[in-house]
């Protein structure tokens, strides 16, 4: 950006910053980069948000280096359907995709999905190694929709699948309450499936 002609180069008042607070946008004794913050956030250096460096360092100590087989679940802040999500100054980026990338490189194209082989994307999980990027049709390929003989349920059952099923069974540490919650059905159908009254022939 040109400097205003009668306006010669003065120094950013913040440290170690030597870009020009006298360029159009500046004000305040501010370069236009460090003004902007300062009238959004009240502070020359703020941010609107604390948990983006705390959820990078989680990414790159605990996420990128993890060899477990077990889903890594999230600790942070989660979307409606369960997902991971990282907090951003325009939308929130869903954890799995952000992960699924910097352990895999990048989308194909964008319409990929980063599926969850562990089918736990609802319970937040987003360990490298049960992350793909995957074709909408692929990633509906590998769900195998279960309880046709339950079609219309009042349960809505039947927008479970056999790895809903599993999970709901295996997870015995999320509550039934949380459970129905993730996938939107009843919590006496997650009583009934972990009882075996419902879908007892799935393993
Ligand atoms: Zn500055
Ligand atoms: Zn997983």
């Amino acid at each position: 950006m040109p400097r205003r002609k009668d306006a010669p180069y003065a120094k950013c008042s913040v440290k170690n910053c030597a870009r020009d607070a006298n360029k159009p946008g500046a004000a305040r004794g501010f370069c236009p980069a460090h003004y902007r913050r300062w009238n959004l956030y009240g502070d020359p250096l703020g941010t609107k948000q604390k948990s983006p460096p705390q959820t990078e360092q989680w990414i790159c100590d605990v996420a990128l280096t993890y060899l477990g087989d077990d889903c890594l679940i999230w600790p942070f802040q989660r979307n409606v359907h369960g997902y991971g999500v990282i907090a951003s100054e325009r939308r929130p980026h869903i954890a799995s995709r952000v992960i699924c990338e910097r352990a895999h490189g990048a989308p194909p194209d964008k319409a990929v999905h980063a599926a969850h082989s562990c089918n736990n994307g609802r319970l937040g999980c987003v360990n490298p190694r049960h992350l793909a990027w995957k074709t909408a049709a692929e990633n509906e390929r590998d769900k195998v929709a279960v309880g046709r003989d339950n079609a219309g349920s009042r349960h809505g059952m039947s927008k479970l699948t056999e790895d809903d099923v599993r999970t709901i069974r295996n997870r015995k540490d999320v509550s039934a309450e949380e459970m129905a919650f993730r996938f939107n059905v009843s919590k006496w159908a997650i009583f009934d499936i972990r009882s075996g009254r419902r879908w007892g022939h799935i393993a």
